[in-house]
Parts: C-alpha cells; sequence; structure tokens
C-alpha cells in the first residue's frame, strides 16, 4: 500500500470513529505524525478521548490542527493576544509554533493569561484561531533559542514541504509487503550495525544501523584531541543522501560536530533529537566554528549547513514512541548525562529485535538530572559507552566530591590565590554552578565563554532538569540566578580578573570553556596564572588523550600555549589537582549497575566511546559478571545482531 492509498484507508477510518458534530476536512502525514485539519479544533481539545481513540485504534501519533484558514496572521494574532490578556500577566515572547499550529505564550504571571476556568486562553484561542499555551517565561533569555525561533518561523514554507515529504518517506510502500518483494528478502531479516567511529577511542561517534528496510545514522562527531572525522565515506556505508534518518542522543561535539557536514553530501531527511540537545547543539556547532576560525584551524562546513540541520530537525520528547520508516520505531529515554541527554531505543520490525544505544549515560541522582533510564520495555542489544569501565574506574560519590571542592577552593582563598575550573559549557558547568553555589562561598564565581547562555537554554526547559530543581525554579528560587555568579563578557574584564585589577584583585574561582584546554578563555586564564604556586587548577570533567588537560594532568611542567601567534612555553607552577566524582559519565559500578537493573537482561552488549583497555574491561567485566555476549569492537567492523 501506498501512502496516498494509506492515507485515504485512515481517512475513512477517521469518519467512523469520530462522534457526531465532530467533522475534518484534511488528513496528512507530516513527519512521524499523522495530522488531522479540522474546524472543530476547539471540540478535539475539549474532549481528549477522542484523540486517545483515534491513536489507539490507528496506531499513529495524532496531532489535530485548525485549518488553515482559520488561523489569523502572526502579527494580528500577536496584536489581538497583547489586547485580550491583562497587562499584568507580564507576557514576555508569543512564539508561533507553525509545525503544530500553536502559539506559545511566555509569560511572568502564567495564571493571569490562562484566566478563571481557562476563560482568558479561550477567547484567545477563539479570536486568533491558533490553539495557545502558556508558559512560565524562563528566568534567563536564551539568545540562541529566540534565534533558532525566528528563522524556522522565515523556514516555514520549507518545514511543510519537508515535513510532508518525510512523512511519505516514513510511510512508504515497505518493500517486505509489496508485491515487489522476492522471496529471498520476504526471508531476510539481517539486523546489523556498522561502527563508524568512537570505538576503542573517544570521540567521532557514528554508527550506522541497518535493517532490511532501513539505514539510520546514529550521531555524528568529532574527534576531540585530533582531528579525526567519522569513516563515512567508506564503500559498505550507504551513501548519505539515501539514508533514512539521522538521530541523535545528546549535544556534545563528539556525537554531533559533523552533523551539519551531511547536508553538504546531499543529505535531505530528518534529524530526531530531544528539544533542549537542538538548541545546545547549535549552540555548540556555532561555537565550534568560531573557535576554529579564530584559530586558524580548517573548518569543515559553513554556518549555513547549521541552520540545514536546525531546519531538518524533528523534536522528540522522552517517552514518545514514534515510526520512522516502514520497520523502525524510535523512542528516547533520559540518560542523565546533559541537558536533553538521551538513549535511543529502537524497535525493529514490530519488536522482532530492540536495540538501544546508550549515548553518555549517567546512573547516578546529580544536581541537575535524574538517573539514566534502563526500564526499557523489551531489551535485545545495547550499545554502551565505556569512559570509565576500566576495572578500577571508580568514582567517589557527589557528596565526596562536594566536600573535597570546597576543602580545595577554601585553601586556595585563605592563601590568596584564584582557582580555575576548566568545564565544558554544555553540562558540567552547571553541576558545577549548582555546588559552587551551595558552598556559599565569600568569593565571585567568575562566568567566561558560553556558559551563561548554555545556562539560559537549561532554564528554558525545567521540564528536563530532576523535580527538585524544577520545582525551586518554578518557586522562583533560582539556584543559577544567585548573586555569586558573575559573567565574564569581554577581554578587559577577563585581563582585569587575572591581573588582579578592580574586582578581580581578591581570590576568586573562575569557571570557562573549554573542558579539556584545547581552545577557549581558559587559556587566557592559564597564561596568566599558571606560574604562581598560590593559584590552583582543578579539573572536574575527562580529559581525552590528546588534549593539554591530560597533559597536564599527567604532570607536564611546561605547556606549550600560542601567545599573540607566537609559541610560548608556559611554567606550570600553578597547584593541579582533579576532582573526581562530578562527572556526567557512569563510573564502573554505574555502569555494571545500570546493565543489572535492565529486565530481562539483553542477549548482547556492545561496549564503545572509550579508550581501548576501559571498552576491553568493560566488555569482559559484564560479560562475567552476567554471562551475556559482549563486544569491543573496532571501528569500521559491522556486528550482525539478527
Ligand atoms: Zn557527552
Ligand atoms: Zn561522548
Amino acid at each position: 500500500m501506498s501512502a496516498e492509498q494509506r492515507l485515504l484507508e485512515l481517512k475513512r477510518r477517521i469518519e467512523e470513529l469520530l462522534p457526531a458534530g465532530v467533522g475534518f476536512s484534511e488528513v496528512e502525514f507530516e513527519g512521524p505524525e499523522l495530522v488531522i485539519y479540522s474546524e472543530d479544533a476547539q471540540k478535539f481539545a475539549d474532549d481528549g478521548a477522542i484523540v486517545r481513540t483515534l491513536a489507539k485504534e490507528l496506531k499513529k501519533r495524532i496531532s489535530v490542527r485548525p485549518s488553515a484558514e482559520m488561523l489569523m496572521k502572526p502579527e494580528n494574532a500577536s496584536k489581538a493576544i497583547y489586547e485580550i490578556v491583562p497587562e499584568d500577566g507580564g507576557i514576555k515572547d508569543i512564539y508561533f509554533d507553525l509545525d503544530k499550529a500553536e502559539v506559545i505564550i511566555e509569560a511572568e504571571r502564567p495564571g493571569l493569561v490562562i484566566g478563571t476556568h481557562g476563560a482568558t486562553l479561550k477567547e484567545v484561542a477563539k479570536v486568533i484561531g491558533w490553539r495557545p499555551s502558556v508558559i512560565r517565561a524562563p528566568p534567563i533569555q536564551s539568545a540562541i533559542i529566540k534565534s533558532i525561533r525566528r528563522y524556522l518561523r522565515e523556514e516555514s514554507e520549507f518545514r511543510k514541504g519537508f515535513l510532508k515529504r518525510t512523512g511519505r518517506r516514513i510511510y512508504r510502500d515497505s518493500d517486505r509487503t509489496s508485491d515487489r518483494t522476492s522471496e529471498k528478502t520476504r526471508r531476510d531479516d539481517w539486523v546489523r550495525v556498522t561502527m563508524l567511529g568512537g570505538c576503542k577511542e573517544v570521540g567521532r561517534n557514528a554508527f550506522q544501523l541497518s535493517t532490511p528496510e532501513t539505514r539510520v545514522l546514529i550521531d555524528c562527531g568529532v574527534s576531540v584531541g585530533s582531528e579525526g572525522t567519522p569513516y563515512l565515506y567508506v564503500p559498505e556505508v550507504t551513501p548519505i543522501r539515501d539514508i533514512d534518518a539521522v538521530v541523535i542522543t545528546h549535544a556534545h561535539l563528539d556525537h554531533t560536530g559533523l552533523i551539519p557536514l551531511l547536508f553538504q553530501y546531499e543529505y535531505d531527511g530528518p534529524i530526531y533529537t530531544t528539544p533542549p540537545t537542538r538548541d545546545l547543539m547549535t549552540l555548540l556547532l556555532l561555537d565550534y566554528l568560531e573557535v576554529s576560525v579564530r584559530e586558524g584551524k580548517r573548518i569543515p562546513y559553513k554556518s549555513a549547513r547549521i541552520r540545514d540541520a536546525v531546519r531538518h530537525t524533528i523534536l522528540l520528547n522522552y517517552g514518545e514512541v514514534t515510526d520512522i520508516s516502514p520497520d523502525l520505531k524510535l523512542t528516547f529515554y533520559n540518560a542523565g548525562h546533559i541537558l536533553g541527554s538521551a538513549i535511543a531505543y529502537f524497535n525493529i520490525g514490530n519488536g522482532r529485535y530492540n536495540l538501544a544505544f546508550s549515548g553518555d549515560i549517567k546512573y547516578e541522582r546529580t544536581l541537575l538530572f535524574d538517573p539514566a533510564f534502563n526500564g526499557f520495555p523489551k531489551l535485545d542489544g545495547l550499545v554502551l559507552e565505556s569512559t570509565y569501565g576500566g576495572a578500577n574506574d571508580f568514582q567517589p560519590s557527589r557528596r565526596e566530591a562536594e566536600k573535597n571542592l570546597k576543602d580545595d577552593i577554601e585553601r586556595t582563598i585563605k592563601r590568596g590565590g584564584k582557582v580555575v575550573i576548566p568545564a565544558f559549557a554544555v553540562g558540567r558547568s552547571q553541576e558545577v554552578m549548582l555546588a559552587l553555589e551551595r558552598l556559599r562561598l565569600e568569593v565571585p564565581v567568575y562566568l567566561d565563554g558560553m556558559i551563561w547562555e548554555a545556562t539560559a537554554v537549561h532554564t528554558a526547559h525545567p521540564e528536563y532538569l530532576n523535580k527538585k530543581l524544577k520545582t525551586s525554579i518554578f518557586k522562583g528560587e533560582n539556584p543559577f540566578l544567585s548573586d555569586v555568579f558573575v559573567q565574564v563578557d569581554d577581554a578587559e574584564k577577563r585581563r582585569a580578573i587575572i591581573e588582579g585589577r578592580e574586582e578581580g584583585k581578591e581570590p576568586c574561582v573562575i569557571l570557562a570553556t573549554s573542558g579539556m584546554l584545547n581552545g577557549g578563555p581558559v587559556l587566557e586564564y592559564l597564561k596568566g596564572l599558571a606560574s604562581d604556586e598560590k593559584n590552583m587548577l582543578i579539573f572536574v570533567g575527562y580529559q581525552a588523550e590528546g588534549t593539554l588537560g591530560r597533559r597536564i594532568q599527567k604532570g607536564w611542567k611546561e605547556v606549550p600555549l600560542s601567545d599573540a601567534g607566537k609559541i610560548r612555553n608556559i611554567k606550570m607552577k600553578m597547584e593541579t589537582k582533579t576532582i573526581d566524582g562530578f562527572s556526567g559519565h557512569s563510573d564502573r559500578n554505574q555502569l555494571l549497575e545500570f546493565v543489572k537493573g535492565i529486565r530481562p537482561l539483553p542477549s548482547k552488549v556492545i561496549c564503545v566511546h572509550g579508550e581501548s583497555s576501559k571498552c576491553v574491561a568493560l566488555a569482559s567485566g559484564i560479560h562475567r559478571k552476567f554471562s551475556i555476549e559482549t563486544a569491543a569492537p573496532m571501528n569500521l567492523e559491522t556486528l550482525r545482531l539478527v
């Protein structure tokens, strides 16, 4: 059955299932959703049972939208909203989500926008036609989210065509059920994973999942310490333009750095990811290009390709089961690693095989997130990260880590020194910020690099934070807004802090990017502060082989740094410490506990995303402990799972 025929059939079924007095004008596949356009959209909204019944009967993700002719022009609709809603509501932003025919009103006091028994909002809906939803305005405005929204509005025509095209492709003729199918392919049920990068190394993650119907690329990252890229152009890899879908586990560059390049090579399909991952990924990719230009490195693609990635993104929240091809359903689950980080769970061929890619996971409650999810409905194969999978990779508890941080900072402050903490803009920074806020320090904490903007993205997606933090943010007690944090946004202020002029005269704590000292403002602090033994450098995150951070950790006493275009050797006299326990990765125990909690246990675990010895150690540890088949493949290996 073709997508066209399938739509006709669905229309007929919908007519049968709808209660009397509720009609529709059009039905269309848009991305993975079945969209029903109706002049009675409000009736669907008022009676939730209608959509629930349709979804259950038709086994599709259903979305109901007002017919196009009912929608007021966004400019006029904005005006109308301001007229209807009382001024005290404190509207901060009005955003039209054209994909969903929804208008999102960001307000300081959502209750006043909604009105008694929803009266104000109902009035809004009646006048403008769009379905309004109200959210509390995020306490810190994010520039990147604003510009993504503006860009998508400009691209609304493209989005319409793209979603329709993608929908038709997802619900295309299944090769396996059509008449064209030969007996041979009908019997062929193989499922394979090809390792394109990120095996026995940390960096350039990329995997191709192949089924008889579908090719999916999972992550497409860069190497952190070197120039290496995933093996995308070897003959056994499907030409990039023929890939059905790209799935991204989380925003870190070792998982996303080369996503935009796919569009240079004619990829025109969807990218599935969570809403925070889209925002953080855009931020990190733009910064990656900017840093590459500044440091005179080769640029792999232009910024227009990053925009391509944004306009091809289809957002999925945790737990939404979604058809992405005739024989694949995708569900994202919380990975506990960074904001929006996800485990990608694939149901292949109607449950014939269930495979999960862990991405990076943290199986412990942190100040920011709940522990990674492992209650999968059924799991046959697991591709598991192994960053801290070595036999001795045990991390102290979070509480212990906080105590160590406190002791080291206090000692440095007492001797009049400054503390430099290199941190990833996304993830570690916010976790360490929350820990620092709890210490009630008497000295300022400077934030340099993209940390503040990344923090703004966190507060824009509170539903992706753990319950405790979310609740306190909603109550207006936002730890990120503490006075202790001071943003550094220009070179002059940075110099003042380093040289001890102005407020930087006193001891202080500096949280700066990049996390592995391979670029970013943290290098300026290092140049200025390394030669004084009063100061301290504290590592809180993973330092990859080949990075400056790793060299200093190994005890290099002199490090070469470029200064005004010249290489200068900097003497490392400042005290250097590594505080484990703040990591966004699971340690060995947590990885084993994560696997142990999966019921029933998967029959195969593939260990990736770790130095060679760590992948091997984790694979043999899991095999010994649970008696299940494990592997620690090399890049370019293909494993057949079924
Ligand atoms: Zn990561
Ligand atoms: Zn990673």
